[in-house]
């Protein structure tokens, strides 16, 4: 049995990861939990469950899901100090880290120090401190798998790749988000049901609208620049409508190796919890004779986000800290009504700055660069508004 302590358990991937703990009760137990402040998700996860440990930082909803949960087994849980304890210990092997954005660095990197298994969601804290966070969890012996569908295809294509010397190309599919095929100055007037609407997945609203904008792609760039350690080169962002080829590894040989399901996260956190071994999980078979799989180059008017996400991966240094900054507070005054959909591209534009690449990572330098960032876009988003 492999005990499971699920960071974010109230979000989507939370709910996908209990989808295939409980589809596989025999292998998987859940340990623990973590939320923010979704008291009445994390009661319902606790009674179907009964996890040892449920946590969050927000002592307010700690209160209140103690009052509910008087008559269970499990403790409710609150502060820093507690979850960090949690992290460590023994009793647990796998951790998920699927809380969103930012917020999700500092119990990643903690993970990464543990040598248990993290399924990564969070692309977000790879993508601020990839430079710290994959060294650090190859000197504790901690092993890493990508839960992000795109990524975790590319780990199952990786399989039998015996030399990255052999790796010739790295194609990473985006379905292209609910404004598919409309040019950047069609999203003017696009509103917040629309940006989240997305066709093929259903998510937590801030990966929505990423993969609205397309900034999503260029995060998962990044993301698997750090992950794969291969030049930003290796990789092609290519549009795939029907999010059915998750992506596609190419050799030296000219042979192509593509993962391919429907869309269901079910199907890559199967795969990073069994660590590529196959286990049941409920699934939409897909219909072979009626499968009609379209590709098309990532826009040109959104290339300057792509532009932005490379100079990250040659840069380095604070330089994804900013680009993820200003895009979550860009995000963020979008989901409250602040601005404009279209304005996040402003946003995003006016704060990135690649001079900041030669400041030195480290987690200080990153949390001080994040603030004084979200700083700057938060100007940038007074003077358009
Ligand atoms: P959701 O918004 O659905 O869930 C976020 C989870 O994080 C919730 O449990 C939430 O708690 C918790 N949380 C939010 N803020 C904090 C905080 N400040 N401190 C502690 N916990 C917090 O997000 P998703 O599940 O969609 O995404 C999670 C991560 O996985 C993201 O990084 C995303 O990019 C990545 N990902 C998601 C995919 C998807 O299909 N959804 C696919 C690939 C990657 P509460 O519910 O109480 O607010
Ligand atoms: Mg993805």
């Amino acid at each position: 049995m492999r005990n499971i302590l699920l960071l974010g358990g109230t979000g989507s991937v939370g709910s996908s990861s209990l989808q295939v703990i409980q589809e596989n009760r025999n292998e998987f137990c859940l340990y623990g939990i973590s939320f923010d402040r979704n008291v009445d998700k994390a009661f319902q996860i606790i009674k179907e469950f009964s996890p040892n440990y449920a946590h969050t930082n927000n002592e307010e909803a700690a209160k209140k899901l103690n009052e509910k949960c008087k008559d269970f087994d499990t403790q409710i849980i609150f502060g820093k100090n507690e979850l960090q304890n949690l992290i460590i210990n023994d009793d647990i092997d796998i951790i998920i880290s699927a809380i969103s954005g930012f917020a999700g660095l500092e119990t990643t990197i903690s993970a990464a120090k543990t040598g248990k298994t993290i399924l990564l969601a969070n692309k977000e804290s790879i993508v601020v401190a990839g430079d710290i966070l994959m060294p650090l969890a190859s000197s504790f012996n901690t092993l890493i798998i990508p839960v992000d569908s795109e990524h975790n295809a590319i780990h199952q294509c990786l399989a039998s790749c015996n030399d990255h010397k052999d790796i010739s190309k790295v194609i990473i599919t985006a379905s292209g988000g609910p404004f598919l095929g409309k040019s950047i100055n069609d999203l003017d007037a696009v509103t917040l049901d629309q940006a989240l609407n997305h066709p093929n997945w259903s998510m937590g609203s801030k990966i929505s609208i990423d993969s609205a904008t397309l900034v999503n792609k260029c995060l998962e760039l990044i993301e698997a620049r750090y992950l794969f350690n291969l030049h930003e080169s290796f990789f092609d962002l290519v549009i795939h409508p029907q999010s059915i080829i998750h992506s596609v590894v190419t050799y030296t040989d000219g042979s192509s190796i593509a993962h391919m399901s429907n869309p269901n996260m079910s199907v890559p956190i199967a795969n990073a919890l069994s660590n590529n071994r196959k286990i049941p999980i409920q699934f939409n078979p897909m219909d072979f004779s009626d499968l009609n799989l379209s590709f098309k180059a990532f826009p040109k008017d959104r290339l300057f986000l792509e532009r932005m996400a490379r100079d990250v991966c040659n840069e380095g240094g604070l330089t994804g800290t900013i680009f993820n900054a200003a895009n979550e507070v860009a995000v963020s005054s979008f989901l409250n009504g602040d601005i404009k959909f279209s304005d996040i591209y402003s946003v995003l534009k006016r704060t990135f700055d690649i001079k900041e690449m030669s400041k030195k990572v480290e987690l200080e330098s990153i949390y001080e660069m994040d603030k004084e960032t979200r700083k700057r876009a938060k100007k940038v988003i007074e003077s358009l508004t």
